[in-house]
Protein backbone atom coordinates (compact mmCIF):
# COMPACT_ATOMS: atom_id res chain seq x y z
CA UNK A 1 0.00 0.00 0.00
CA UNK A 2 1.52 3.53 -0.53
CA UNK A 3 0.64 6.54 0.33
CA UNK A 4 0.91 10.34 -1.91
CA UNK A 5 2.15 13.42 0.16
CA UNK A 6 2.49 15.26 -2.80
CA UNK A 7 1.55 18.93 -2.33
CA UNK A 8 0.25 18.98 -6.20
CA UNK A 9 -0.07 17.64 -8.58
CA UNK A 10 -1.50 15.71 -5.73
CA UNK A 11 -3.21 11.94 -5.17
CA UNK A 12 -6.93 11.50 -6.45
CA UNK A 13 -9.50 9.77 -5.19
CA UNK A 14 -9.41 5.49 -6.19
CA UNK A 15 -12.79 5.77 -7.29
CA UNK A 16 -12.50 8.87 -9.34
CA UNK A 17 -9.46 7.20 -11.66
CA UNK A 18 -11.20 3.72 -11.89
CA UNK A 19 -14.27 5.56 -13.49
CA UNK A 20 -11.59 7.91 -16.14
CA UNK A 21 -10.18 4.50 -17.02
CA UNK A 22 -13.61 2.64 -17.27
CA UNK A 23 -14.30 5.80 -19.51
CA UNK A 24 -10.82 6.21 -21.81
CA UNK A 25 -12.39 4.51 -24.51
CA UNK A 26 -15.69 5.50 -24.53
CA UNK A 27 -17.00 8.14 -22.90
CA UNK A 28 -21.06 7.59 -21.70
CA UNK A 29 -21.72 5.41 -25.09
CA UNK A 30 -19.78 7.06 -27.44
CA UNK A 31 -17.23 5.14 -28.47
CA UNK A 32 -14.72 8.61 -27.98
CA UNK A 33 -12.48 8.97 -25.38
CA UNK A 34 -12.81 12.04 -23.95
CA UNK A 35 -9.40 13.17 -25.08
CA UNK A 36 -10.61 12.80 -28.42
CA UNK A 37 -13.84 14.97 -28.53
CA UNK A 38 -14.30 18.60 -29.29
CA UNK A 39 -15.14 21.00 -26.94
CA UNK A 40 -18.15 22.03 -28.65
CA UNK A 41 -19.74 18.55 -29.38
CA UNK A 42 -22.82 17.67 -26.99
CA UNK A 43 -21.10 15.39 -24.09
CA UNK A 44 -18.09 17.53 -24.34
CA UNK A 45 -20.62 20.62 -22.91
CA UNK A 46 -22.69 18.63 -20.68
CA UNK A 47 -19.09 17.82 -18.99
CA UNK A 48 -18.19 21.86 -18.61
CA UNK A 49 -22.01 22.56 -17.62
CA UNK A 50 -22.19 19.78 -14.92
CA UNK A 51 -18.94 20.62 -14.14
CA UNK A 52 -19.69 24.78 -13.45
CA UNK A 53 -23.44 23.08 -11.66
CA UNK A 54 -21.38 21.26 -8.74
CA UNK A 55 -19.51 23.97 -7.92
CA UNK A 56 -22.01 26.28 -7.78
CA UNK A 57 -24.12 23.57 -5.65
CA UNK A 58 -21.26 22.75 -3.07
CA UNK A 59 -19.40 26.09 -2.43
CA UNK A 60 -23.19 28.16 -2.56
CA UNK A 61 -22.21 30.61 -5.51
CA UNK A 62 -24.41 32.86 -5.41
CA UNK A 63 -26.21 34.35 -8.81
CA UNK A 64 -24.11 37.02 -9.06
CA UNK A 65 -21.07 35.13 -9.77
CA UNK A 66 -19.50 34.30 -13.04
CA UNK A 67 -17.43 30.56 -12.90
CA UNK A 68 -14.67 30.40 -14.67
CA UNK A 69 -12.49 27.25 -16.03
CA UNK A 70 -9.02 28.92 -17.10
CA UNK A 71 -5.63 28.21 -17.67
CA UNK A 72 -2.24 29.02 -16.86
CA UNK A 73 -2.90 27.77 -12.98
CA UNK A 74 -3.13 29.91 -9.79
CA UNK A 75 0.20 31.82 -10.89
CA UNK A 76 -1.41 33.27 -14.16
CA UNK A 77 -4.10 34.67 -11.53
CA UNK A 78 -1.57 36.52 -9.65
CA UNK A 79 -1.17 39.05 -13.26
CA UNK A 80 -5.02 38.58 -14.87
CA UNK A 81 -6.55 39.70 -11.27
CA UNK A 82 -4.58 42.94 -11.24
CA UNK A 83 -4.78 43.39 -14.73
CA UNK A 84 -8.92 42.85 -14.74
CA UNK A 85 -10.12 44.67 -11.21
CA UNK A 86 -7.46 47.18 -10.97
CA UNK A 87 -5.36 47.87 -14.13
CA UNK A 88 -2.43 50.67 -12.48
CA UNK A 89 -4.86 51.32 -9.47
CA UNK A 90 -4.11 50.48 -5.53
CA UNK A 91 -3.97 47.03 -4.44
CA UNK A 92 -3.58 45.78 -1.01
CA UNK A 93 -1.66 42.12 -0.24
CA UNK A 94 -1.45 40.22 3.05
CA UNK A 95 1.90 38.20 2.89
CA UNK A 96 1.48 35.40 4.06
CA UNK A 97 4.32 33.26 2.63
CA UNK A 98 6.05 32.29 -1.01
CA UNK A 99 2.74 31.97 -2.55
CA UNK A 100 1.35 35.22 -1.87
CA UNK A 101 5.05 37.02 -2.62
CA UNK A 102 4.93 35.50 -6.02
CA UNK A 103 1.50 36.91 -6.34
CA UNK A 104 2.14 40.32 -5.14
CA UNK A 105 5.31 40.31 -7.32
CA UNK A 106 3.51 39.78 -10.62
CA UNK A 107 0.62 42.83 -9.23
CA UNK A 108 3.34 45.02 -8.74
CA UNK A 109 4.53 44.51 -12.56
CA UNK A 110 0.69 45.79 -13.76
CA UNK A 111 -0.49 47.83 -10.65
CA UNK A 112 0.16 50.04 -7.38
CA UNK A 113 0.84 47.24 -5.38
CA UNK A 114 1.50 47.59 -1.31
CA UNK A 115 2.22 44.73 1.45
CA UNK A 116 -0.36 45.83 3.97
CA UNK A 117 0.31 42.84 6.20
CA UNK A 118 3.29 40.42 6.62
CA UNK A 119 4.51 37.70 8.57
CA UNK A 120 8.28 37.38 7.08
CA UNK A 121 9.52 38.69 10.03
CA UNK A 122 8.11 35.22 11.71
CA UNK A 123 9.27 33.20 8.90
CA UNK A 124 5.90 32.77 7.96
CA UNK A 125 5.06 30.82 10.99
CA UNK A 126 1.70 33.04 11.64
CA UNK A 127 -0.74 34.71 10.09
CA UNK A 128 -0.37 38.25 10.35
CA UNK A 129 -2.71 40.80 11.80
CA UNK A 130 -4.64 42.90 10.00
CA UNK A 131 -5.19 46.68 9.12
CA UNK A 132 -8.41 47.73 9.72
CA UNK A 133 -7.91 50.53 6.99
CA UNK A 134 -7.43 50.40 2.73
CA UNK A 135 -8.81 52.17 0.06
CA UNK A 136 -7.39 49.62 -2.38
CA UNK A 137 -9.29 48.34 -5.32
CA UNK A 138 -9.22 44.79 -3.69
CA UNK A 139 -7.42 43.34 -1.19
CA UNK A 140 -5.46 39.86 -1.85
CA UNK A 141 -4.88 37.07 0.32
CA UNK A 142 -3.38 33.68 0.17
CA UNK A 143 -6.39 31.16 2.63
CA UNK A 144 -4.10 28.50 2.77
CA UNK A 145 -0.28 28.23 2.34
CA UNK A 146 0.92 25.15 1.19
CA UNK A 147 5.14 25.52 1.64
CA UNK A 148 4.49 27.27 5.22
CA UNK A 149 1.30 25.36 6.27
CA UNK A 150 -0.58 27.98 7.79
CA UNK A 151 -4.03 29.16 6.70
CA UNK A 152 -6.75 32.00 7.68
CA UNK A 153 -9.40 30.98 10.40
CA UNK A 154 -10.76 34.28 9.70
CA UNK A 155 -11.44 36.96 7.44
CA UNK A 156 -10.57 40.25 7.42
CA UNK A 157 -12.87 43.08 7.85
CA UNK A 158 -11.92 45.28 5.11
CA UNK A 159 -13.93 47.39 2.58
CA UNK A 160 -12.55 46.59 -0.74
CA UNK A 161 -13.49 43.33 -2.07
CA UNK A 162 -11.50 40.23 -0.95
CA UNK A 163 -9.43 38.18 -3.79
CA UNK A 164 -8.33 34.87 -2.47
CA UNK A 165 -6.05 32.66 -3.59
CA UNK A 166 -7.69 28.97 -2.55
CA UNK A 167 -5.20 26.92 -4.18
CA UNK A 168 -4.72 24.43 -1.50
CA UNK A 169 -8.01 24.74 0.74
CA UNK A 170 -10.67 25.43 -1.95
CA UNK A 171 -13.80 22.56 -1.16
CA UNK A 172 -11.85 21.17 2.21
CA UNK A 173 -14.28 23.30 4.39
CA UNK A 174 -17.24 25.84 3.60
CA UNK A 175 -16.34 29.07 2.74
CA UNK A 176 -18.28 32.21 2.07
CA UNK A 177 -18.52 32.80 -1.48
CA UNK A 178 -20.24 35.95 -1.50
CA UNK A 179 -17.28 37.29 1.44
CA UNK A 180 -14.86 37.57 -1.43
CA UNK A 181 -14.88 39.57 -5.06
CA UNK A 182 -13.32 36.99 -6.41
CA UNK A 183 -11.82 33.18 -5.55
CA UNK A 184 -8.95 31.52 -7.50
CA UNK A 185 -7.39 27.62 -7.26
CA UNK A 186 -4.99 26.36 -9.01
CA UNK A 187 -7.34 22.26 -9.67
CA UNK A 188 -3.88 20.12 -8.89
CA UNK A 189 -4.63 19.61 -5.10
CA UNK A 190 -8.63 19.47 -4.41
CA UNK A 191 -10.02 19.57 -7.22
CA UNK A 192 -8.62 17.79 -9.97
CA UNK A 193 -5.59 17.46 -12.07
CA UNK A 194 -3.09 19.61 -12.95
CA UNK A 195 -4.06 22.04 -16.18
CA UNK A 196 -6.98 23.73 -15.39
CA UNK A 197 -7.39 27.03 -13.24
CA UNK A 198 -11.21 27.40 -11.17
CA UNK A 199 -11.74 31.50 -11.06
CA UNK A 200 -15.13 32.58 -9.32
CA UNK A 201 -15.78 36.56 -9.51
CA UNK A 202 -18.65 38.79 -8.65
CA UNK A 203 -19.72 39.64 -12.11
CA UNK A 204 -20.33 43.36 -11.17
CA UNK A 205 -16.50 43.61 -10.80
CA UNK A 206 -15.68 42.61 -14.66
CA UNK A 207 -15.44 45.19 -17.17
CA UNK A 208 -14.66 45.25 -20.49
CA UNK A 209 -11.07 46.47 -21.13
CA UNK A 210 -8.28 46.69 -23.73
CA UNK A 211 -6.76 43.12 -22.46
CA UNK A 212 -5.50 40.81 -25.25
CA UNK A 213 -8.70 38.44 -25.31
CA UNK A 214 -7.46 35.23 -23.09
CA UNK A 215 -6.63 38.31 -19.95
CA UNK A 216 -10.11 39.02 -20.21
CA UNK A 217 -12.48 37.49 -17.60
CA UNK A 218 -15.52 39.15 -19.07
CA UNK A 219 -14.96 37.41 -22.44
CA UNK A 220 -14.59 34.44 -20.55
CA UNK A 221 -17.71 34.95 -18.99
CA UNK A 222 -19.38 35.34 -21.62
CA UNK A 223 -17.98 32.42 -23.44
CA UNK A 224 -18.80 29.85 -20.89
CA UNK A 225 -15.30 29.38 -20.18
CA UNK A 226 -15.15 28.36 -24.37
CA UNK A 227 -13.53 31.43 -25.92
CA UNK A 228 -11.04 28.85 -26.72
CA UNK A 229 -10.00 25.44 -26.33
CA UNK A 230 -10.29 24.56 -22.51
CA UNK A 231 -8.29 21.75 -21.11
CA UNK A 232 -11.37 19.36 -21.71
CA UNK A 233 -9.71 16.39 -19.90
CA UNK A 234 -8.66 18.05 -16.67
CA UNK A 235 -12.04 19.72 -16.70
CA UNK A 236 -14.08 16.20 -17.51
CA UNK A 237 -11.84 14.64 -14.45
CA UNK A 238 -12.07 17.37 -12.08
CA UNK A 239 -16.06 17.11 -12.56
CA UNK A 240 -15.69 13.72 -11.47
CA UNK A 241 -13.82 14.73 -7.97
CA UNK A 242 -16.73 17.29 -7.92
CA UNK A 243 -18.99 14.62 -8.42
CA UNK A 244 -17.06 12.27 -5.78
CA UNK A 245 -16.77 15.70 -3.21
CA UNK A 246 -20.53 16.14 -3.40
CA UNK A 247 -21.13 12.19 -2.54
CA UNK A 248 -19.72 13.34 1.21
CA UNK A 249 -20.73 17.02 0.97
CA UNK A 250 -18.24 19.89 2.43
CA UNK A 251 -19.24 19.76 5.29
CA UNK A 252 -18.30 16.04 5.97
CA UNK A 253 -15.19 16.63 4.18
CA UNK A 254 -14.38 19.17 6.64
CA UNK A 255 -14.93 16.77 9.66
CA UNK A 256 -12.41 14.29 8.04
CA UNK A 257 -10.01 16.71 7.43
CA UNK A 258 -9.93 18.22 10.96
CA UNK A 259 -9.79 14.73 12.41
CA UNK A 260 -6.77 13.62 10.01
CA UNK A 261 -4.83 17.30 10.86
CA UNK A 262 -6.00 16.77 14.71
CA UNK A 263 -4.14 13.36 14.55
CA UNK A 264 -1.14 14.77 12.57
CA UNK A 265 0.06 17.31 14.53
CA UNK A 266 -0.87 15.78 18.15
CA UNK A 267 1.51 12.85 16.59
CA UNK A 268 4.12 15.54 16.34
CA UNK A 269 3.43 17.48 19.57
CA UNK A 270 3.79 14.24 21.43
CA UNK A 271 7.40 14.09 19.88
CA UNK A 272 10.52 15.12 20.97
CA UNK A 273 12.12 14.33 17.53
CA UNK A 274 9.64 16.08 14.96
CA UNK A 275 8.66 19.28 15.49
CA UNK A 276 5.71 22.00 13.46
CA UNK A 277 6.30 25.32 14.29
CA UNK A 278 3.50 27.03 13.09
CA UNK A 279 1.34 28.71 15.93
CA UNK A 280 -0.91 26.32 16.92
CA UNK A 281 -4.47 28.19 15.90
CA UNK A 282 -2.96 29.21 12.50
CA UNK A 283 -2.00 25.78 11.41
CA UNK A 284 -3.27 24.41 7.74
CA UNK A 285 -5.42 21.72 7.60
CA UNK A 286 -4.16 20.56 4.12
CA UNK A 287 -0.33 21.10 4.36
CA UNK A 288 1.58 20.14 7.85
CA UNK A 289 5.70 20.90 7.44
CA UNK A 290 7.87 19.40 9.93
CA UNK A 291 11.21 18.48 10.90
CA UNK A 292 13.77 17.26 13.02
CA UNK A 293 15.97 20.72 12.80
CA UNK A 294 18.89 18.50 11.11
CA UNK A 295 19.33 17.98 7.58
CA UNK A 296 20.58 14.32 7.24
CA UNK A 297 17.79 13.14 10.27
CA UNK A 298 14.89 14.50 7.77
CA UNK A 299 16.87 12.83 4.42
CA UNK A 300 17.08 9.46 6.43
CA UNK A 301 13.49 9.64 8.40
CA UNK A 302 12.25 10.57 4.31
CA UNK A 303 14.39 7.17 3.52
CA UNK A 304 12.62 5.25 5.92
CA UNK A 305 9.19 6.54 5.38
CA UNK A 306 9.57 5.70 1.70
CA UNK A 307 10.30 1.85 2.65
CA UNK A 308 7.22 2.08 4.26
CA UNK A 309 5.31 2.73 1.53
CA UNK A 310 5.02 6.65 2.12
CA UNK A 311 6.40 8.66 -0.36
CA UNK A 312 6.39 12.73 -0.93
CA UNK A 313 6.83 13.86 1.74
CA UNK A 314 9.67 15.96 1.59
CA UNK A 315 9.36 19.77 2.25
CA UNK A 316 9.33 22.34 -1.07
CA UNK A 317 12.98 23.11 -2.19
CA UNK A 318 12.74 26.62 -0.37
CA UNK A 319 12.09 25.24 2.86
CA UNK A 320 13.44 21.55 3.28
CA UNK A 321 12.69 19.36 6.11
CA UNK A 322 9.04 16.89 5.49
CA UNK A 323 5.15 18.29 4.13
CA UNK A 324 2.84 15.73 4.73
CA UNK A 325 0.03 17.18 1.85
CA UNK A 326 -2.96 15.85 3.26
CA UNK A 327 -5.98 16.88 1.11
CA UNK A 328 -9.53 15.41 0.34
CA UNK A 329 -8.77 12.75 -1.33
CA UNK A 330 -5.92 11.31 1.75
CA UNK A 331 -6.98 8.98 3.46
CA UNK A 332 -7.73 8.52 7.61
CA UNK A 333 -5.94 5.50 6.95
CA UNK A 334 -2.74 7.36 5.19
CA UNK A 335 -1.84 9.68 7.88
CA UNK A 336 -2.29 6.86 10.64
CA UNK A 337 -0.24 5.16 8.85
CA UNK A 338 2.23 8.10 8.70
CA UNK A 339 1.80 8.73 12.80
CA UNK A 340 2.61 5.37 13.05
CA UNK A 341 5.98 5.74 10.75
CA UNK A 342 6.97 8.86 12.90
CA UNK A 343 6.52 7.23 16.34
CA UNK A 344 8.54 3.95 15.22
CA UNK A 345 11.16 5.93 13.57
CA UNK A 346 11.83 8.14 16.98
CA UNK A 347 11.81 4.67 19.04
CA UNK A 348 13.98 3.28 16.94
CA UNK A 349 16.42 6.30 16.60
CA UNK A 350 16.15 6.46 20.65
N1 LIG B 1 -0.86 29.48 -4.89
C1 LIG B 1 -0.78 28.46 -4.02
C2 LIG B 1 -1.37 28.64 -2.65
C3 LIG B 1 -0.17 27.27 -4.39
O1 LIG B 1 -0.09 26.26 -3.53
C4 LIG B 1 0.36 27.13 -5.70
C5 LIG B 1 0.99 25.86 -6.19
N2 LIG B 1 1.45 24.98 -5.31
C6 LIG B 1 0.29 28.23 -6.55
C7 LIG B 1 -0.35 29.37 -6.12
C8 LIG B 1 0.84 28.16 -7.95
O2 LIG B 1 -0.02 27.40 -8.69
P1 LIG B 1 0.24 26.98 -10.21
O3 LIG B 1 1.42 26.07 -10.21
O4 LIG B 1 -1.05 26.31 -10.56
O5 LIG B 1 0.49 28.23 -10.99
Amino acid sequence: MLYNFSAGPAMLPKPVLLEAQRDMLSYDGTSLSVLEMSHRSEPFLSIRNEAEQLVRDLLFVPDDYEVLFLQGGATLQFAMVPMNLAPGGRVDFIETGLWSERAFADAACVSDAHVVASSKADAYQSIPTLPAASDAAYVHLTLNNTLEGTRFTSLPDVAPPLVADASSCLFSEPIDVSRFGLIYAGAQKNIGPAGLTLVIVRKELLRAGSLPSYLRYDLHAKNDSLYNTPPTYSLYLSMLVLRWIKQTGVGRIHTQNKMKAKLLYETLDASNLFHNRVLKKDRSLMNVPFSTGDEERDASFLRYAKEHGLINLEGHRSVGGMRASIYNAMPLDGVEALCAVINRYEKEMS
